[in-house]
């Protein structure tokens, strides 16, 4: 997502290389690439120019050690001023109260409703019970796909279609909640295309009425400049506790989330980067800031494999390659839990230097269909034994899955390299020390 900002910056840096000291002159035209940079990368021209004054105010007169080029240090001037203007430090959500409720503001098409199911399904694998509560009295549909979402998620969603109260349905909800011992209410509010006075109005009806203990503000980060303008006219009103910032898988400049917590002066909380619930991230200042810069985000990534991941399977299939008896039933289950880890791209975004790699080439979800349908097509027999898999069933297998004779053989092969490493490994490590030589 900051790719465009994250290569500029490095050209930025490039500038410095090779030079002894940070000086007048060469921090200069350094200082004002940056700021071009983060200009076109759609921050508010306003902070672009605050922060790398303070860029300009720190870098100046640094004596360059030399164990670190003037280059490096620039980088480290500007990951420490891009942490600070992101908030530096994290701030968690508050849950709190019998039940705790979490308020949910923000336009049309924000990502408010999927964002509301992805709070849920957080909440939910912290093992407190949650309710989703649909506030929408305008859009009938909104209601469904809260319901559709519900039913994915496995949480209750309460909603009255009749009433068109929404303070009316918000404190029933909660009530409701008290009674059926749901410790958690997630209200999702109704949205406009643009922001319009009985909107604010009546989210403002809602806020007081209900008292949340937080109020959240849920903004499309492609929309740039406007981003920051409708966060400011939201906070005017209701003085929101944090801000979730969606569609950060997209093309989004990343601007919005440099100038949102500037302008607004309340931290982001969470960060949307896709349509599938589990494409939820709590927003880190210092690891976003890595990640424009391009030095990755490894921590984050470790952490959603650490949510998804399926211990006991983990397990199960260790043991099953320590015994040389992985096979495509295996293989499978592998595939299910990275997909379950979200987009791919994504995944390959957040490890270092791959991001700017990998930014021309498509990866998607489907990437693994095609192997998917092969391996379905296979017996149960053909799974559990791959070695029975011969010419003739090679052939039957590429017409079930209609997928070529090349992409089996292809797959076959890959699968066979993937046993003989594993055995490998397994010899090593039985053998006395046979790590330690590896290392
Ligand atoms: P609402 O009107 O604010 O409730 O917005 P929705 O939750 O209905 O989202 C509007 C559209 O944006 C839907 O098509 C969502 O699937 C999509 N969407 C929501 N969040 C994200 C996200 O983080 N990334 C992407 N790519 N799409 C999203």
């Amino acid at each position: 997502m900051f790719d465009n900002l994250s290569t500029k910056l490095d050209r930025a840096f490039k500038t410095l290389k090779g030079q002894g000291s940070i000086t007048e002159i060469n921090v200069a035209s350094t200082v004002k690439e940056i700021r071009r940079a983060l200009v076109d990368a759609d921050v508010n021209y306003k902070v672009a120019k605050e922060v790398t004054d303070k860029i300009k105010d720190e870098a100046m007169g640094r004596d360059v050690l030399t164990a670190v080029s003037p280059g490096q240090l620039m980088v480290k001037i500007v990951y420490d001023e891009l942490t600070e203007l992101m908030g530096g430090e994290k701030k968690d959500i508050l849950i709190k109260g019998d039940p705790a409720v979490v308020l949910l503001s923000g336009l049309q098409g924000s990502g408010k409703t999927t964002f509301a199911g992805k709070l849920a399904s957080y909440i939910k694998k912290q093992n407190r019970t949650v309710l989703l509560v649909a506030c929408d009295v305008y859009r009938p549909a909104a209601i469904d796909q809260l319901k559709v979402l519900g039913e994915q998620i496995g949480v209750e969603v309460y909603a009255e279609t009749e009433n068109k109260n929404p303070v009316e349905i918000s404190q029933n909800a909660i009530e409701y909640a008290r009674k059926n011992n749901k410790k958690v209410v997630i209200i999702d509010t109704a949205g406009r295309l643009a922001v319009d006075e009985q909107m604010m109005r009546e989210i403002e009806a809602v806020k007081k009425a209900i008292n949340p203990s937080e109020t959240l503000f849920v903004v499309d980060s492609m929309t740039g400049q406007d981003a920051v303008n409708t966060a400011k006219t939201f906070n005017d009103r209701l003085n929101f506790d944090g801000v979730v910032l969606t569609k950060l898988d997209g093309d989004a400049r990343g601007g919005a989330a440099l100038s949102i917590r500037a302008v607004v002066e309340k931290p982001i909380k969470f960060i949307s980067t896709g349509e599938k619930m589990e494409a939820l991230d709590l927003f880190y200042p210092d690891r976003m800031a890595q990640r424009i810069l391009g030095m990755g985000d490894v921590i984050s990534l470790v952490e959603r494999a650490q949510q998804q991941f399926d211990e006991d399977e983990a397990k199960r299939i260790n043991a099953k390659i320590r015994k040389n008896q992985f096979n495509f039933d295996d293989f499978l289950s592998q595939l299910e839990q990275i997909k379950k880890m979200g987009n791919l791209k994504d995944l390959v975004g957040m490890i270092p230097g791959m991001g700017k790699a990998m930014k021309d080439v498509e990866i998607d979800d489907d990437a693994f269909k095609p192997i998917e349908a092969i391996i379905k097509s296979m017996t149960p027999q053909e799974r559990a034994n791959p070695d029975l898999i011969n010419g003739s069933r090679r052939k039957r297998l590429a017409a079930g899955s209609g997928q070529g004779i090349q992409q089996v053989n292809n797959l076959m092969k890959q699968f066979d390299e993937m046993r003989k490493m594993m055995r490998t490994m397994n010899k090593m490590s039985q053998t006395k020390g046979g790590m330690a030589q590896m290392a």
